[in-house]
Parts: C-alpha cells; structure tokens; sequence
C-alpha cells in the first residue's frame, strides 16, 4: 500500500460520506508531540467535516483519519466518551484498506488508552476493543507513553 493510496482512500471514503477532510491544523496547538492528531465536526459553511494534523500517508495519520470519518458514521457525539470513540475506532478498524498488524493495533491500544479515565463512564465495548489492541499489539520501546486525548 503506497501513502498516495492512503491519502486517496480516506478522500474516497470521505466524499462518499459527503464529509469534508481538511489537513494541517495549527501543530503548534494540536500536535505539539508530533503524533497524528484530529477532530471531527461541522465546518463554517454547515458541513460535516474531519480536520486532520497530518496527511492520512503513513498507517498511523491513516487510522486516526478513519477513526474522525467513523464519529461521523456512527453518529457523532450522541454517546458517552468511552462509546463513542471506541465506535469510531470500530468504523476505522472496520473500513481500513490496511491489514492491522502489531503496530496498527498498538496505535489503536494507544489512541484507547488515552480516553481511559476514571471520570469516563464504563463501557464494555470500549474495555473489549482495548483488550483486544493490546492482545494484538506488540510493546515496542519507540513506542513507550505514546498516548494524548484524542476526540
Ligand atoms: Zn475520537
């Protein structure tokens, strides 16, 4: 899988979702730590929208692409936190052109990881689909504490 075919599949995905995808958000306020970083929403002119800190190029910034179209595919902000973002990493699981190997889940396992607080209400599909990235990931010391809030 070459990264233009990436880049082209989330425009495909996207456009037939009829959701805007918009690149390069300020790194200096969303992606101080380098890691792939988005959100999704409705833009200026009303449409739904992802907005992403780096092209979707590499299996990383392409699965946190997925996951900010997957808010929008299963209804965006209707459920708890811990729901609603292991929905959108369901879709992006689901919908990845990309076979997942050790360190795609482990970029999952990560991006979960960072939603798993206390004050977030239980959710037995987020504590399975955790379960499941870690068991499939391998730990990798480039990857230590490679975790940030992203919703
Ligand atoms: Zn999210």
């Amino acid at each position: 899988m070459t990264s233009q075919e990436l880049y082209e599949d989330v425009q495909r995905q996207a456009t037939d979702m009829g959701v805007r995808v918009w690149i390069s958000m300020d790194p200096g306020t969303y992606a101080q730590d380098g890691e792939p970083y988005g959100e999704a929403g409705k833009d200026d002119d009303g449409w739904e929208a992802v907005w992403l800190s780096h092209p979707p190029t590499t299996s990383r910034a392409y699965l946190v692409a997925l996951h900010e179209l997957g808010h929008h595919a299963t209804r965006w902000g209707r459920q708890l936190l811990k729901e609603r973002e292991s929905l959108a990493w369901e879709w992006a699981i689901e919908h990845s052109i990309i076979p997942l190997g050790p360190d795609e889940w482990a970029t999952v396992a990560g991006y979960l990881a960072s939603y798993d607080s206390n004050r977030a209400k239980p959710s037995e599909r987020f504590d399975r689909l955790l379960l499941r990235a870690r068991a499939l990931s391998v730990p990798t010391t480039s990857r230590s504490g490679t975790t940030r809030v992203l919703e």
